[in-house]
């Protein structure tokens, strides 16, 4: 099964970054910045070692790697054929052992049901068309038993000041043009189509920002960019 649930100025746009995404002091640096964080919060729910993960969305491989070097078979999907080729290219470069395919999650699902022992799928949901098609999928392709992780924008009017205003306009720690507030799902949204699809809610945090300090942090303030964990029932 194919699937048109892509915006194809969603792919242009970060393909045409793809060569500066792993300058950790560019464009991207906020995916860096913030991989550590997720990668904690995903080993909080998940065991990896060993463990067939799928990283849907994975742009140039930030997190595909992360989740590899924990001892995870990652495969990391996008529809970006610039993106899968640096991921690979990094992945020869740093001598992490990731896959990376061109598939849309729907396509993927359809191929290799019950596949993955876990999911993840970060900063994603608010690029496509349908999200709760995407949610499905990955509820498809995980194995029951299994966890899935989403990471997204709130639909909140402090994540339009903080997300696009702040981050984009005035502090520019990511392109102008990154984000659209209409496309922000929130955390009550999030976890119906979620539930929707069989999943059941584990537990969410908040990707918090310290403007001070210009650092992130794990915390209890969901109202920005929040990231959480879902099971599928055995
Ligand atoms: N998940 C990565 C990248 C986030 S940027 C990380 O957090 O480090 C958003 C990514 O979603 C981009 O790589 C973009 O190409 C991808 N994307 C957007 N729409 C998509 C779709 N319909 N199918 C697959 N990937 C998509």
């Amino acid at each position: 099964m194919t699937t048109d649930n892509v915006h194809l100025h969603e792919i242009n746009k970060f393909g045409s970054q793809a060569e500066r995404w792993w300058d950790t002091q560019g464009e991207f640096k906020t995916l860096h910045d913030v991989n550590p964080l997720r990668l904690e919060f995903i080993k909080d729910y998940a065991q990896l070692t060993g463990k067939r993960v799928v990283d849907v969305g994975c742009g140039g491989g930030i997190l595909t790697e992360g989740l590899a070097q924990n001892g995870a078979e990652a495969l990391g999907i996008d529809l970006s054929e610039e993106l899968i080729d640096v991921a690979d290219l990094h992945g020869l470069e740093s001598g992490i052992n990731a896959k990376y395919k061109k598939i849309s999650a729907e396509a993927l699902a359809e191929e290799q049901p019950e596949s993955f022992d876990h999911v993840t799928c970060m900063e994603m949901l608010e690029h496509v068309p349908d999200a709760g098609s995407i949610i499905s999928a990955c509820a498809k392709m995980v194995k029951p038993g299994g966890m899935v992780f989403f990471s997204t924008l709130n639909r909140k009017p402090k994540a339009y000041l903080l997300a696009i205003v702040a981050a984009e306009h005035i502090l520019r720690m990511l392109p102008k043009g990154t984000h659209d507030y209409k496309t922000f799902i929130k955390p009550s949204e999030l976890s119906q189509s979620a539930r929707a699809a069989g999943l059941e809610l584990q537990g969410m945090v908040g990707i918090e920002y310290n403007p001070l300090t210009k650092q992130f942090h794990l915390g209890k303030d969901i109202d920005v960019n929040y990231i959480a964990a879902f099971k599928r029932p055995e």
